[in-house]
């Protein structure tokens, strides 16, 4: 029988090469959208054509009722989760003294909030099968801290703290929970930057070089894999931060 996945932010970037890897790896996939309706509608007429088994579901991850619908949704069509990824996430560059209560409350509710609804949603289906993998997706700003990012830092520490403590919590039920927590990656969430400031940015990374989304789908397969790995924030940085 297929296991069942769903990725929060499935529709671009990190997301979409973490729902690439699910499905040629035979899970049922649930991808998680909320803006790009025509990218996702795509997605699924491709990887169904090819024979996978894709859903799509349109949810502001923000919000505790959209949350619920999502899981429910998948619940009701394949019955159990196996691997929730946490992914969808926004950024925003501003002065700590300019960040709104809105910029704020926008942040948290998008990047932390979210993991924590889904989660709750999801564990009472993961420890009455006793088992599944919980993959966050945070972010090397909350290891390190970024200048002008304090909201965007501060949400990720959240989120590896919450992977933490959860893989304590739900360790006994044999369910695994860990951060994958990237450096720069290549995706539309960094297009802001210009060449020059990506050349200077690749100047300070060991590697040499700015990641790609399938460096993280390759992680996220590997913690799905592993039996043994729980409560970790895994870097995937290029030896940006060491
Ligand atoms: P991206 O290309 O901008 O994609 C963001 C994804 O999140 C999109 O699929 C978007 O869906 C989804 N999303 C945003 N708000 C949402 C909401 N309220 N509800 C549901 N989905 C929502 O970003 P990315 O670079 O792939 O980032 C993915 C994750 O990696 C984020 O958590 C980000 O913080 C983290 N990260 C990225 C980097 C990097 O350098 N790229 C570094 C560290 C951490 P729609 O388009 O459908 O709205």
């Amino acid at each position: 029988m297929r296991k069942t996945a769903i990725v929060t932010g499935g529709s671009r970037g990190i997301g979409a090469a973490i729902v690439d890897m699910l499905v040629k790896e035979g899970y049922n996939v649930v991808i998680n959208y909320n803006k790009s309706e025509e990218i996702v509608k795509r997605m699924k007429e491709e990887f169904t054509s090819k024979g996978y088994s894709v859903e799509t579901f349109k949810a502001d991850v923000s919000k505790r009722e959209e949350v619920k619908n999502l899981v429910e949704f998948t619940i009701r069509k394949f019955k159990n989760i196996d691997v929730l990824v946490n992914n969808a996430g926004i950024s925003q560059t501003k002065l700590f003294t300019d960040i709104t209560d809105e910029d704020w409350q926008n942040m948290i509710g998008t990047n932390l909030n979210s993991v924590f609804y889904m989660c709750r949603e999801v564990a009472p289906n993961m420890i009455h099968n006793k088992k599944g993998c919980i993959i966050n997706i945070s972010s090397i700003w909350g290891i390190t801290g970024a200048s002008c990012e304090v909201h965007y830092s501060v949400a990720k520490a959240g989120v590896d703290a919450l992977s933490k403590a959860l893989a304590k919590e739900l360790g006994p039920s044999g369910i695994r929970v860990n951060s994958i927590a990237p450096g720069i990656i290549d995706t539309d969430m960094n297009k802001y930057l210009s060449d020059k400031e990506v050349v200077e940015i690749e100047e300070e990374i060991p590697l040499g070089k700015i990641g790609k989304v399938q460096d993280i789908a390759k992680c996220a397969k590997w913690l799905i894999e592993d039996e043994y790995t729980t409560g970790q924030v895994i870097s995937i940085n290029g030896g940006w931060n060491i």
